[in-house]
């Protein structure tokens, strides 16, 4: 049912903790319930980005609705799947289930994957505990306070943030409804409640990343370029940002394929005629935005996943100030990579990096850009934080 709100999601947590088995019994527990028409398939086809780059995650996907909302849900079986899919956005979650084991409570890659979905701008989780067939009560109370307490850390409201306990298994097999299927079914009421549904795209101010610009006589300057979000309209004010510069302009004429359009939405080619500026003064790789909603930034921190050399990426390791060729959007700009914390991170491994541009140009929490050396692909990443802009000499 198509017409109800989309949410995505997806299962997190420690390795065998349960998160396979969970999605399974989602499944299930819908199916039985007449709910599901879930279609598990393999999503691997599904990510034509990354599989240009090389890197192969291997994700399931499965879709099933409840009565509110139509959920896309992946389950990253292993954890370097998880990492890369987080890295690359090749299934971008609105939220997630955490999923702890009462009989091991929080584990290592607890600690990581919750970190990278704050960083990545996943506030809202819903925890399962797990297994809770094998462990007695106490173990249960104490596991719940370890997490609201790691997650009240981490900046998540951990306070408030759902917890529910049961066993994955005994829903997958119809066993012990209590800690089975219905422990499933206020899981997913949870996760219905709790996780808001995301802004669709159609709904966020405008953005057109500019691909080319003309100047075509009679009538002025035209841009073109996929529209990324929002509706834009004949008569919108706009913003060319990048490069250090902000241009002020507004939108005369939308078109598509030459035919003049009323507005042009979200996925659409488009070309836009704008009015008081030269076409010299447009770069390719600047935004035309909707006035005050992009900035530009010469300096963030991000997550980034160096390629192995399988995935054809270098066997050398990346090291502080090596300088790299950044693509985003349309644009590419050289930048100084700084190794936090480590002298340098291996191929095949995902860390925190800072990246120092050459000039300023649009970026925002959650971006994904690709690191290359000529026309080599050697890193994948996403923005966790723009920074303040450098000072000279920094
Ligand atoms: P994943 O690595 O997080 O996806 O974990 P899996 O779903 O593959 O489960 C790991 C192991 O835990 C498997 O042997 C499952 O059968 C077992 N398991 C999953 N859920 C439960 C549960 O509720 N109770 C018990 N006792 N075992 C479970």
């Amino acid at each position: 049912d198509r017409s109800k709100p989309h949410c995505n999601v997806g299962t997190i947590g420690h390795v065998d903790h349960g998160k396979t088995t969970l999605t399974a019994a989602i499944t299930k527990v819908l199916a039985d319930q007449k709910l599901a028409e879930a279609k598990k398939y393999q999503d691997i086809d599904n990510a034509p980005e990354e599989k240009a780059r090389g890197i192969t995650i291997n994700v399931a996907h499965i879709e099933y609705q409840t009565e509110n909302r139509h959920y896309g849900h992946t389950d990253c079986p292993g954890h370097a799947d998880y990492i890369k899919n987080m890295i690359t956005g090749a299934a971008q979650m609105d939220g997630g289930i955490l999923v702890v084991a009462a009989t091991d409570g929080v584990m290592p890659q607890t600690r990581e994957h919750l970190l990278l979905a704050k960083q990545i701008g996943v506030d809202h989780l819903v925890v399962f505990i797990n297994k809770v067939d094998a462990a007695d009560k106490e173990m249960v109370e104490l596991v719940e306070m370890e997490i609201r307490e790691l997650m009240t850390q981490m900046g998540f409201d951990g306070d408030n943030v759902p917890i529910v306990a049961g066993s994955a298994l005994c829903a997958l097999e119809g066993k012990n409804p209590e800690i089975g299927s219905e422990a499933v079914l206020k899981l997913l009421k949870e996760v219905d409640n709790y996780i808001p549904t995301p802004t669709r795209e159609l709904d966020k101010p405008f953005l057109l990343p500019v691909e080319h610009v003309y100047s075509i006589p009679g009538r002025g300057t035209v841009v073109t370029g996929r529209l990324e979000r929002g509706v834009v309209k004949k008569g919108n004010d706009c913003e060319f940002v990048g490069y250090n510069k902000v241009l002020k302009s507004t939108v005369t004429g939308v078109e598509m394929f030459h035919q003049i359009l009323e507005e042009a939405q979200a996925g659409d080619q488009v070309g836009a005629l704008v009015r008081g500026v030269k076409r010299d003064d447009i770069k390719r790789g600047m935004v035309m935005a909707k006035p005050g909603t992009v900035k530009s930034y010469d300096h963030i921190e991000s997550q980034v996943y160096i390629l192995s050399k399988d995935e054809g990426g270098r066997t050398k390791p990346f090291t502080s100030y090596i300088q790299l060729q950044m693509f985003c959007r349309t644009w590419d700009c050289a930048i100084q990579v700084i190794v936090p914390d480590k002298e340098m991170v291996m191929p095949g491994e995902d860390s925190k990096l800072i990246l120092k541009l050459l000039r300023p140009m649009v970026l925002e929490q959650g971006q994904r850009f690709t690191l290359r050396d000529g026309s080599q692909t050697l890193g994948t990443g996403v923005v966790t934080k723009v920074l303040p802009a450098l000072k000279e000499n920094e």
